[in-house]
């Protein structure tokens, strides 16, 4: 088992089930904080056709989040900002890693402050105009604020 996947042990028992309050089972789970790892992970675990069910936040409410049997590989310490853009009509599109919490978001984006750390010059520019334009908000809302952006898309 490589060092990022780990056995299902009961340390990790809250895992196995989501805000549906079904439960299930797995053989073990990840922690990914990198694209580079959820590759690795992928790559090893499909060799070995074992099955995988991908966790955000566990907020949802039709059980996708639980799994059955095999690999939980859950997104959740994926929660970096990666860049900024604006498209031909002056929105703001954000790129974001798929564990990166709506509420905290919400909190960024009515601060003003997104962490840059790591963006392109062309990212630091478009940050500038983000900071002299008026408010900015992300205007999806599942309500449970504690959902993930990448549980959200899915
Ligand atoms: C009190 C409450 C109220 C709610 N109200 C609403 C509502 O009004 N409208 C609504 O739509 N939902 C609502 N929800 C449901 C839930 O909050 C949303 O479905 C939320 O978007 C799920 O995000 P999550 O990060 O918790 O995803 P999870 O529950 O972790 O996952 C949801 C699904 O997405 C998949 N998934 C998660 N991350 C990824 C990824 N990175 N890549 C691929 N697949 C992924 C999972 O495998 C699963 O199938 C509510 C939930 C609660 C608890």
């Amino acid at each position: 088992m490589s060092a990022a996947i780990k056995p299902f042990s009961d340390e990790f028992e809250e895992y196995g089930r989501d805000e549906s309050r079904t439960s299930g089972e797995a053989s073990s789970i990840s922690f990914p904080t990198k694209e580079d790892e959820v590759r690795a992970i992928l790559r090893k675990l499909h060799a070995e056709h074992v099955p995988i069910t991908v966790q955000g936040a566990r907020t949802g409410l039709a059980a996708g989040a639980v799994p059955h049997g095999g690999h939980i590989l859950n997104t959740s310490r994926m929660n970096r900002y990666l860049g900024l853009r604006r498209d031909e009509q002056g929105r703001f599109l954000l790129r974001v890693e798929p564990g990166v919490v709506l509420s905290e978001l919400r909190k960024q984006l009515g601060k003003k402050a997104l962490p840059t750390a790591g963006w392109d010059q062309a990212s630091l520019e478009a940050y500038e105009e983000f900071q002299a334009a008026p408010e900015q908000f992300f205007p999806t809302d599942p309500t449970e604020a504690s959902a993930c952006l990448g549980g959200m898309a899915a």
